[in-house]
């Protein structure tokens, strides 16, 4: 099979050939159809993610069909669509797993990192992580689901049901899915581009943004919460000035730069930060719950498979207003 493949971190991918891997007893084979391109494999192939299992197949918004079954899979037949998301696997013992925290899980495995991912004509997924796609998430565009959707969810999530005025700080791919799902549920969205850019600020506002600015700006209104989805940590302190008393700052990112020291006052008045860390398997089902009712549009960018490094390079420049996706079926 045609693969994109990580050799050295700090290193553009390489176009291989690669053997087509062979599904474990407990999992599936899957056709990969399309992968979208998150920041987390941009985190991965700059660096900032330690100890990926190299060589590595990056990618962890994977759309595709059953192929093949390992020979204990029960839940799965060939022909099935199947969505494979940053989670892989989990211990299911350990104290964290336990306490329905398995996205912390002290032996968890993650697709495109530790786990072989998308960006490859066919993988592998465990038959208890992967999820069942409904009819309306099948198609390329929705790739963007299985992590800018996901994880955004969980973020969203963390925040308490009264909120009504929420910012979001980085209007990409999670924002401009999170933006539908919480206009629907009846919240107004604040949105945050990098200053001064109007491009950006437009498609926030044209995905429904009631409001649209700089990161340096302040919103018309104190905010109930606000969530963090670029990598800057000078956001944190934005966000904590933008938030109203007993405000949230929630942090979707895997990883973030450095935080400025700031004074407590700005904390004060049971301010809370707070990051959030991988997927549940629930999460994953209760979003797809979610937006079963809801129309959700995505705003894609198509690559073909080869062009892995540009999409990459277009996520890390913000060149693309919504989400970056790999079409991996359309050319083999
Ligand atoms: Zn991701
Ligand atoms: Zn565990």
């Amino acid at each position: 099979m045609r693969a994109m493949v990580l050799e050295a971190q700090r290193h553009p991918l390489q176009m291989r050939e690669w053997p087509v891997p062979q599904p474990g007893p407990e999992e599936i084979l899957v056709r990969v159809h399309a992968c979208g391109v998150c920041r987390t494999d941009l985190h991965i192939v700059d660096g900032e993610l330690p100890h990926p299992q190299l060589p590595l197949i990056p990618g962890h918004e994977i759309i595709g069909q059953v192929e093949a079954l390992g020979k204990e899979v029960t839940r799965w037949q060939v022909g099935d669509w199947v969505g494979i998301p940053w989670l892989a696997h989990t211990c299911g013992h350990c104290k964290y797993c336990v306490r329905g925290l398995e996205n912390l899980c002290m032996q968890a495995s993650f697709t495109g990192y530790t786990h072989p991912g998308g960006y490859a004509e066919y993988t592998t997924a465990h038959q208890d992580y992967a999820f069942a796609l409904p009819e309306n998430c099948r198609s390329p565009e929705m790739a963007p689901l299985l992590c800018a959707g996901l994880i955004g969810f969980r973020s969203y999530r963390m925040i308490g049901a009264s909120a009504e005025h929420i910012g979001l700080y980085g209007f990409g791919a999670s924002a401009h899915l999170i933006t539908q799902i919480a206009m629907h549920q009846g919240k107004k969205i604040y949105a945050f581009t990098r200053d001064g850019d109007e491009a950006g600020q437009a498609f926030a506002l044209q995905m429904g943004a009631c409001w649209a600015g700089g990161s340096s700006d302040k919103p018309p209104v104190n905010l109930d919460a606000a969530i963090i989805f670029a990598p800057v940590g000078e956001l944190v302190i934005r966000a904590l000035q933008a938030v109203d008393k007993a405000g949230q700052v929630i942090c979707a990112g895997i990883h973030m730069s450095d935080i400025p020291s700031f004074t407590y006052r700005w904390l004060w008045e049971e301010r809370k930060i707070q990051s959030v860390a991988n997927l549940t398997r629930a999460d994953g089902l209760q979003f797809f719950q979610a937006i079963q009712h809801i129309p959700i549009r995505t705003s894609v960018h198509f690559y073909p498979l080869a062009e892995a490094n540009q999409a990459l390079q277009d996520v890390k420049q913000g060149r693309i207003k919504g989400a970056a996706v790999l079409l991996v079926r359309d050319e083999s």
